[in-house]
């Protein structure tokens, strides 16, 4: 499970705990990078990477290698088509010189190819609908045969005819969810039923299960049968995993500890095997690691883009930890059975032990993958419940992200257009940074892992609906924390008033802000976002004086008149949630997210674009990731490692896609 940036984070002076311990060398970094349609490229500092060992430093360098050589597989994953565009796309940037064309077509032709690069295939990352080129059909044909350029035709209909796989993920009710959504998880005239059948009859129901389909896609064999295409070495995805493999060998020789050698040598067999056994043994070796300062993400884990919710995509993250700013999350972790204890859930749905939440707060050194350009600030991790029941989670924030989100942000104008006064802009401009940093870490430690299910009941019972479900559990016991007189006593928040910075924020958000992520008429799609109105739109039409939404001047802005008030609508709606996922109700699941996280107020909608579109601001940032620079002694041993910060967005790319591309175009 992860954690997404919860809104285009902004306010001038913001208060980030990050801040002190930076020196004058923050004037010198550049943390904005690029800026193109609706997103925006940032560049993250890794700050304490001089503290780290040289032999931490070359474990480093090894697992950065072996996330970076995954990078092909999500492409695929995304779409079938994808790499062969991106190859069309990237031969055709590098031929500039033979192209007779305006400097606007030029200009218009590299903003779909970084927009492809953003979104690792051809539809937004976000909103998973295809975006279409501002260049048309006749134009690529011309440039491409005018440089020489070879490609597939029937990459044409997919990249200009919006008809075709116009969604990469869909959650749309009453259509087959595997035939209308172009990921590739599914092969060509498989369909949903065919799908559902198939992993019921392989679902293993033991007590350690096995989780069928994570590391897979199901196509149909000639004879129309539905058949398992396994990601592993030898298997689909194969060449690229053989890279990944090659690097955790490397990165053995450099482990801290037998505890991580474990883990890496559970993940080379898993990723030589495909055995899901050996993935349950890797996942229960990397939660019981808790010693190593270095410690990484590398395969397929989050099922969020299949529609079915089984198939992991591929990511990597590689980290370290933050010493410091561990020691606040670690708080949080030991009174986990304390915040079990006192929510306002029914006491049959708590878990009379809360164990194994261990929390920490790491600074990312590599992003990949699913985590590559956009990432989460956060993550929660084995998705497994059983693993997690047995054996606990790890559950991270990433710092140096989050500072680098709010450094970018600085004096962009959003809260002066959007929040109503300048009481609310101050008491946000000096806890905004703190509550969100304090809402991530509640979500990600005790969020997650509180309640239970009932007997009997299956983790899938709420299907379609379970991550937003899911999520918003987590971020409301995270809300309802947040204004709890024990957040000032553990001392993790400075007086009893500073939790309002983050009620406002996230009402705000939820009701109004998030919404310029989406398209004029659009319902809002993703679970975070769903989970975000949901709790937002069900506390406001069970208000009763709480809070009102006023207008001044044609504008809407949200008024928050009772802050205790709304911690109890947060508590009572914990309890409900709490109650559908402990029960397994499927329709009370449903009648939640359909009536208060899908739709859409249009008219606000449309006055929110309008105020955002004058502020001139990105609504989705990702990251360009440094370069890892090494050095190597006569025998071919590492010797150092530096990283350099400077590389462009474009450069980045490119290089990746010339060093780290082993894939096929057809997989
Ligand atoms: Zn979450």
């Amino acid at each position: 499970m992860r954690k997404q940036v919860l809104i285009i984070l902004a306010a001038a002076g913001i208060l980030c705990g990050c801040q002190q311990k930076k020196t004058c060398t923050e004037q010198a970094f550049q943390y904005n990078v690029d800026k193109f349609y609706d997103l925006e490229i940032l560049r993250y500092d890794v700050p304490e990477f001089d503290s780290l060992s040289l032999q931490q430093k070359q474990l480093l360098y090894c697992l950065s290698e072996a996330a970076l050589w995954g990078r092909d597989i999500l492409f695929d994953q995304n779409g079938r088509y994808n790499l062969r565009i991106r190859r069309a796309c990237e031969a055709l940037y590098q031929q500039k010189d033979k192209v007779q064309c305006t400097d606007q077509d030029w200009a218009v032709f590299e903003k779909y190819l970084k927009r492809v690069w953003f979104s690792n295939g051809i539809h937004h990352h976000y909103s998973e609908d295809k975006f279409l080129p501002e260049f048309d059909q006749a134009w690529f044909v011309a440039a491409c045969e005018a440089a020489g350029v070879e490609y597939d035709a029937a990459i044409l209909p997919v990249m200009f005819d919006p008809a075709v796989m116009p969604k990469r993920t869909t959650a749309q009710d009453g259509v087959d969810l595997v035939a209308c959504s172009a990921g590739n998880y599914y092969g060509e005239g498989v369909t949903q039923a065919e799908a559902e059948a198939w992993y019921a009859a392989h679902k293993d129901n033991s007590p350690e299960p096995l989780w069928i389909g994570l590391n897979s896609q199901l196509v149909k064999n000639e004879k129309g049968e539905i058949e398992e295409r396994v990601y592993k070495v030898g298997g689909l995805y194969g060449e690229a995993l053989e890279h990944v493999v090659y690097w955790l060998k490397e990165a053995l020789r450099y482990a801290e500890n037998d505890q991580q050698r474990e883990v890496i040598n559970k993940l080379i067999a898993f990723n030589e095997t495909g055995d899901l056994k050996l993935f349950n043994e890797y996942c229960i070796a990397w939660v019981k690691d808790l010693d190593s300062r270095v410690d990484f993400v590398n395969g397929f884990t989050e099922t969020y883009s299949d529609p079915l919710g089984i198939t992991g995509t591929w990511e990597s993250m590689v980290n370290f930890k933050d010493l410091a700013a561990t020691k606040r999350t670690q708080l949080i972790s030991d009174n986990a059975q304390w915040f079990e204890d006192h929510s306002t859930t029914d006491p049959k749905y708590k878990k009379e032990e809360v164990k194994g939440v261990t929390a920490k707060v790491i600074t990312a050194a590599m992003l990949a993958g699913d985590c590559y350009p956009a990432t989460p600030i956060g993550i929660n991790l084995p998705n497994a419940n059983w693993i997690r029941k047995e054996y606990g989670s790890k559950s991270v924030t990433i710092d140096n992200l989050m500072h680098a989100y709010n450094e970018a942000a600085k004096g962009n104008g959003f809260n002066e257009e959007f929040m109503i006064d300048d009481e609310i802009r101050a008491i946000y401009n000096q806890y905004g940074a703190q509550c969100g940093d304090l809402h991530t870490d509640l979500h990600e430690c005790v969020g997650h892992g509180s309640g239970k299910l009932m007997p009997g009941v299956s983790k899938d019972a709420l299907k379609e609906h379970a991550s937003t479900i899911e999520e918003a559990r987590a971020d409301l016991f995270g809300l309802y924390y947040l204004a709890d007189p024990k957040l000032v006593e553990l001392g993790l928040l400075p007086n009893a008033e500073a939790y309002k910075a983050g009620y406002y924020q996230q009402m705000m958000n939820g009701l109004m802000t998030q919404l310029v992520r989406i398209e004029p008429g659009k319902d809002i799609e993703e679970a975070h976002m769903r989970n975000r109105q949901l709790i937002a739109n069900w506390c406001y039409a069970h208000a009763n004086g709480e809070m009102e939404i006023i207008e001044r001047d044609g504008k809407h802005y949200l008024q928050i008149n009772d802050y205790e008030g709304v911690r109890r609508l947060y508590g009572e709606l914990l309890a409900e949630i709490q109650r559908i996922t402990s029960e397994g109700d499927y329709p009370a699941a449903k009648e939640m997210v359909e009536t208060y996280a899908v739709k859409v107020n249009q008219d606000l909608h449309k006055e929110i674009l309008e105020r955002y579109k004058k502020l001139n601001l990105a609504p989705y940032k990702g990251f360009v990731n440094p370069v890892y620079c090494v050095e190597r002694n006569e025998a071919g041993e590492i010797t150092d490692v530096k990283l350099d910060f400077t590389e462009g967005y474009i450069e980045q790319h490119l290089r990746y896609s010339r060093d780290y591309s082993p894939l096929p175009s057809i997989n």
